[in-house]
């Protein structure tokens, strides 16, 4: 079972993927918890080329190569291998945060993000956990955290609400894949939700 969660900065999806990595394996499950940009070696380089540095170091769509070049990394090197050998992946972003971050953030460039894909990626996680948050409670989450990398802590609020947008609207147009978990709650709370949402999946 391959889960990636989604959700603008500091909507606190990467705390919910290792609560529900923890809570799968005290259920007794094989999980590799990982994470993009990066989640192998080569991926984990090319996050350092894009997240550090001048922010207008590369084009959109030479960005928009970028992060598909580590996906495809990852997912040669340490997602698909792990789902063959029957383990439950679960990956901080995958494929929907390119579309929403580079291809509605930087210009239209959706449809370029999604040929690219369907050409070097060609699936899609089976469950997709979309953490929604309103932006202002997000961004000040995010810019309290230390170590977040500088190059996109300048997203502005106007942005953050344009990515939510752009989450729902994705949630909406997959909704078999995608569920939505309103992230403005205890931690706990969401974790719970999590839970019950992810092990309805587990085969
Ligand atoms: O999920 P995480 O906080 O590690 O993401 C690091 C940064 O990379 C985020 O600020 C996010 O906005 C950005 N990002 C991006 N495009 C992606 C994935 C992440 O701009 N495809």
């Amino acid at each position: 079972l391959f889960i990636s969660f989604e959700g603008i900065d500091g909507s606190g999806k990467s705390t919910q993927a290792r609560m529900l990595a923890d809570t799968l394996r005290a259920m007794g499950r094989d999980v590799v918890l990982t994470r993009e940009p990066g989640g192998s070696p080569g991926a984990e380089e090319i996050r350092a080329l894009v997240l550090q540095g001048d922010p207008d170091r590369w084009s959109a769509e030479t960005e928009i190569l970028l992060f598909t070049a580590a996906r495809r990394d990852h997912l040669e090197r340490t997602i698909q291998p792990a789902l063959d050998a029957g383990k439950v992946v679960i990956c901080d972003r995958f494929a929907d945060s390119t579309r929403m971050y580079q291809g509605l953030s930087r210009g239209d460039l959706r449809a370029t993000v999604d040929q690219l894909h369907t050409l070097m990626i060609g699936r899609e996680p089976d469950l997709t956990i979309l953490i929604d948050m309103d932006p202002a409670t997000g961004l000040s989450r995010a810019l309290s955290r230390k170590g977040l990398e500088e190059r996109f802590e300048s997203f502005g609020h106007d942005l953050q609400a344009q990515m939510r947008q752009g989450f729902l609207d994705l949630a909406a147009e997959f909704p078999d894949r995608i569920t939505v978990i309103d992230g403005a709650r205890a931690p706990d709370a969401v974790a719970a939700d999590v839970t019950t949402i992810a092990t309805a999946r587990l085969p």
